[in-house]
């Protein structure tokens, strides 16, 4: 983590995407991730709002991101700014989406024809192609190196990245009462580093109270389960609770 220069300016927007607006600033290395109320599923086909789901966003995925810091997890978080401002390093992100598991469920249940809540002996890293126009195919190794998508050596980094995320992530939930079923994770290149980039939030986590059961994350927007706000404002309070 980095001290951000004190006279940053927000300018125009670089991207918008479903859940956040990245905009440039007046520090050329420096980015805003501004954390919307929108949400969406179905590859975008279903479309919504969770009240102040952008400020809890933004408030679990800096929290975590600046624990991670200390843990020697390398993030492009440098600070948060606002209620719905998170101020990262420039990245350039790599085009594939990394999918960790523990815990069957979602696509993985329905690919491999397994219970929902199956508790895998060790973790699955899949990957993705981040293309919504191609509805995120599934990808290997393989056509990452072919189709130039990122270096095998960079992927050998993501890929032991991934799995330190994941125990730490892991230990992170498990504190808070929840079981970190499945979640997606982004990286992004730096000079010559790769950091960890996007946002660790509820809206790209499967969450399950672990005493009840209870869905915490995104699935209650995406089967109309109810009480969205309210389960983004406990995840938040339950992970702003570690120190
Ligand atoms: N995920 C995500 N963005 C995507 C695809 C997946 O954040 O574009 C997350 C999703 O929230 C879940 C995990 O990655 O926590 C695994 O998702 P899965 O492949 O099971 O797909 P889904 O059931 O969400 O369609």
């Amino acid at each position: 983590m980095s001290e951000a220069p004190a006279e940053i300016v927000r300018e125009d927007v670089m991207h918008e995407g479903k859940a956040k607006i990245i905009y440039l600033t007046s520090a050329t290395d420096v980015l805003i991730q501004y954390f919307k109320d929108d949400a969406t599923a179905f590859n975008g086909k279903k479309k919504g709002t969770i009240v102040n789901k952008g400020v809890c966003n933004n408030d679990i995925s800096s929290h975590i991101f600046s624990l991670m810091e200390k843990d020697d997890i390398r993030t492009h978080f440098i600070e948060k700014l606002s209620e719905r401002e998170m101020l990262v390093k420039r990245v350039e992100i790599i085009p594939v989406e990394v999918v960790v598991r523990n815990v069957v469920a979602g696509s993985l249940a329905k690919r491999m024809g397994r219970e929902t809540g199956e508790v895998l002996p060790e973790p699955i890293v899949e990957y993705y192609y981040k293309d919504d126009a191609l509805g995120d195919p599934m990808i290997n190794r393989n056509h990452i190196r072919i189709f130039h998508l990122a270096k095998d050596d960079e992927m050998d980094h993501v890929q032991k990245e991934a799995y330190k995320i994941n125990d730490w992530l892991k230990a992170f939930f498990d504190k808070i009462g929840i079981t970190l079923v499945d979640y997606k994770l982004e990286f992004g290149r730096s000079g010559d580093e790769i950091l960890l980039a996007d946002e660790i939030s509820p809206d790209g986590c499967r969450l399950w109270d672990k005493e009840t059961g209870d869905i915490l994350d995104k699935d209650r927007f995406r089967q109309d389960l109810g009480k969205e706000p309210e389960t983004y404002e406990e995840v938040r309070r339950r992970a702003l609770s570690v120190s």
